[in-house]
């Protein structure tokens, strides 16, 4: 469709649609990405469909000429209406979500060659250890310096000094590389009776190109992974494309590993670590097809995949997938959307589906796959509550005698623990016994947190951090300072002081930080390097342990304090996680849930293993307040470093609030993190019915109110955090 004038969406969410004029020699037509023109400056964008965009139409003499037509694929139009959906939906600007589909702007210049080095055979001169190493990994291989140090596990240095001897070898290479081919047939497994049901189910879905949702919901172990392996394999088959969509970086490797086992070749991976180069390979491999698997985080949804055969959600229960920042958006439910514009089967995978998903399932719009036991001889472990209360830890110490025992004989038959804790770091809580100060972040509404590993004191929210204190700053007075509750490296020094003979690792963002640390981690697991694990959230999921039988949780009423609707879901949800890591081998496992409330439903249900019940209970009480997914919220978080203008601000929109018989606004209110990274927080908080039309109540009403530029009113629909 050539035409002299064009609408597009340029990356400013501040502007709407702009309209071009298209010079002589250029075609565009929707979805086509453009350089344009901004005051004296230029800006990509994306050629829209003019009738879904309503704008001013600006007179033809007043256009001014599109620059340049970027060298990439145009943004497909499943892409485009998802794009608009989630603006939409999330009240977010329409460039704000644009700009998460043209994620490299690299990969937007065009075909390019890179310098890439190789062995000449040449041995040098002077071959040091370091060097022998180094053309002994690399071998006949060929890659960027930086490439070529990671396989050789040496500096960037000795390469340069390598090629300066003239043992390597400059090459011009193309940057976009051939990516390697996953082979459906390469490693494929015996699948059991109900593996077999499950998987044919989605591979039918896939050769019927129609959108399908799935819940495949199976218990830890139950072979979740290999069973949606087999839709992926007919996807790959049929030369098509998969999305899988996992709750954190630090799952990418164990999946890598187990992708690689069963297709012979590693997927291609998206998320926010990647290099610019590796970026741009990704995204171009996408969007021409190339790419037949990419594995990410949420990010990954908004890619402009040309032919996605099938979208996979693991873990979809996992609260991660909520994006906090920027655009609000939930991907599990936006990765839903996708496939409804795509035509394709979702497959949300999780032993712990959320309430949201089973309700789906209850009115018919997801079809459920179970998968009812854990694959081979592995058994469930057994769940039993330790009363904190009747029977304590020692002064001082957090183990309760019982999970001390239990420790013991682990140990004693030469088998693994886990001890999970969520919390980082040594103690939340730094005061001085003397003057009873408390040590504060001065920019949010938080106590520092001791990390006595590295002597320092951190905020978690903004990371604030000063050095481990020896005095009090208040009374001055020395060696009065007490840390306060337990954190990982406490409970850590309790288990070392315990067994002093047992090796234990601390498995927190602190020290798995990268996908190179957190496959060191499961080495020295598999190698039985490791005795007792003390971990957070990030060793609840993903990993098989065969020899990993005890489970202990340190402190399992963490999750339950603070209101959160979703508080006994989600301690319930994290403790079958990390129970899931107990007995995946022939060894049965035994978990053991610390608590002061043995009584709480969420304990019991855990101890009895009554999922159903639990989730009916909860569910029933959900419907009955009209809470989520039986009602829809919606939270406006109103910030200014400025106290005063966040108030007037908040207090001028309750002031305009929209009112109606099924919208409730609530509010303002401190938030409860009523400062963060130094700006003060209100909270507003709207309730409606799930028919209502929410969304277009709160454009109308944020229209209709100013503030000054010292404000930021974000908008969050179906909040997960109330902070
Ligand atoms: P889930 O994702 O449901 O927790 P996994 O897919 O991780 O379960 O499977 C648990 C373990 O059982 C893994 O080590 C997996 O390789 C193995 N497994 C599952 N199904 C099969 C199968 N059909 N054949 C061989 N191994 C299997
Ligand atoms: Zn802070």
């Amino acid at each position: 469709m050539a035409s002299s004038r064009a609408r597009v969406i340029v990356l400013n969410s501040a502007l709407g649609p702009l309209d071009y004029r298209v010079p002589a020699g250029m075609t565009v037509a929707p979805g086509s990405i453009v350089v344009a023109p901004l005051g004296p400056r230029q800006m990509l964008g994306v050629v829209w469909e003019e009738d879904r965009l309503p704008g001013e139409t600006v007179g033809d003499n007043r256009l001014r000429n599109l620059i340049a037509v970027a060298d990439a694929p145009p943004v497909p139009l499943p892409l485009r209406r998802l794009i608009e959906w989630t603006a939409d939906y999330y009240v977010a600007p329409l460039a704000s979500v644009l700009r998460m589909a043209l994620a490299s702007t690299a990969a937007l210049a065009g075909d390019r060659t890179i310098i890439e080095y190789r062995a000449t055979g040449l041995v040098p001169d002077r071959l040091t250890p370091q060097r022998e190493q180094a053309l002994a990994r690399i071998g006949v291989r060929q890659g960027t310096i930086r490439e070529l140090a990671a396989m050789a596990e040496t500096s960037d240095a000795v390469l340069r000094g390598l090629v300066k001897a003239g043992a390597l070898e400059p090459v011009e290479a193309m940057a976009d590389r051939p990516l390697p081919v996953p082979d459906p047939a390469f490693g494929p497994p015996r699948l059991s009776a109900e593996q077999q049901a499950a998987a044919d189910a989605i591979t039918a879905a896939v050769d019927a190109r129609a959108f399908a949702p799935f819940l495949l919901d199976g218990v830890t172990g139950s072979g979740k992974t290999e069973t949606y392996f087999e839709g992926v394999a007919a996807a790959i088959a049929a030369g098509r494309q998969t999305l899988v969509l996992l709750p954190e970086i630090a799952l990418t490797e164990p999946f890598l590993k187990r992708f690689e086992a069963r297709f012979g070749c590693a997927p291609v991976a998206w998320h926010s670590d990647l290099r610019a180069t590796q970026r741009r390979r990704a995204w171009r491999a996408i969007a021409s097809g190339d790419a037949l698997v990419t594995v990410g985080a949420r990010s990954a949804l908004f890619l402009p995949y040309r032919d996605l055969a099938l979208i996979v959600v693991d873990e979809a229960h996992e609260t991660s997938f909520k994006q906090e920042e920027g655009v609000h958006y939930h991907a599990r439910d936006v990765a839903v959307m996708r496939g409804r514009f795509q035509g394709c089967p979702v497959v949300l995978a999780s032993a712990t589906p959320a309430i949201e998903t089973r309700v789906q399932v209850a009115m018919g719009r997801y079809t459920e796959l179970k998968l009812p036991g854990r694959y081979g001889p592995a058994e469930l472990p057994s769940i039993e509550a330790v009363d904190l209360i009747a029977t304590p830890p020692d002064r001082g110490r957090w183990l309760a005698p019982q999970l001390v025992k239990a420790i013991d004989a682990t140990l004693e038959r030469g088998e693994q623990a886990l001890l999970f804790l969520n919390r980082r770091g040594y103690a939340p809580l730094t005061l001085c016994r003397t003057c009873g100060h408390r040590f504060q972040c001065p920019n949010c509404t938080a106590w520092m947190v001791e990390h006595r590993l590295i002597a320092r004191l951190t905020c978690h929210h903004c990371g604030h951090t000063i050095k481990s204190p020896d005095h009090c700053p208040e009374c001055e007075t020395e060696d009065s300072l007490v840390a306060c509750g337990p954190g990982v490296e406490r409970i850590a020094d309790e288990a070392r002081a315990l067994w002093p003979e047992a090796r234990t690792a601390i498995v927190t963002s602190d020290t798995l930080w990268s996908p190179a640390r957190a496959a060191e981690f499961v080495a020295r697991m598999e190698a039985g390097a490791i005795d007792i694990v003390i971990g957070t959230q990030l060793v609840t999921k993903g990993y098989h342990f065969p020899n990993l039988t005890l489970v202990g949780v340190v402190d399992a009423d963490l999750g339950l304090s603070g209101g959160d609707l979703r508080a006994a879901e989600r301690t319930f949800q994290q403790i079958m996680q990390v129970a899931g890591r107990a007995g995946r081998g022939e060894k049965p496992g035994h978990v053991l849930i610390q608590t002061t409330q043995p009584g709480a439903a969420v304990m019991q249900a855990l101890v009895n293993g009554d999922a159903d019940g639990f989730y009916t209970a909860e569910t029933d009480a959900r419907r009955e307040a009209g809470v989520p997914p039986f009602g829809r919220y919606a939270a406006i978080i109103v910030s200014s470093e400025d106290k005063g203008a966040a108030e007037a601000t908040a207090d001028a929109l309750a002031r305009s609030a929209p009112r109606g018989d099924d919208l409730h606004i609530y509010g303002p209110a401190p938030a409860p993190l009523a400062m963060l990274r130094g700006r003060h927080r209100m909270r507003l908080l709207a309730h409606a019915p799930r028919s209502a039309p929410l969304q277009d109540a709160i454009r109308d009403w944020l229209a209709s109110v100013e503030w000054s530029a010292k404000v930021r009113v974000a908008v969050d629909v179906d909040p997960y955090s109330f902070v």
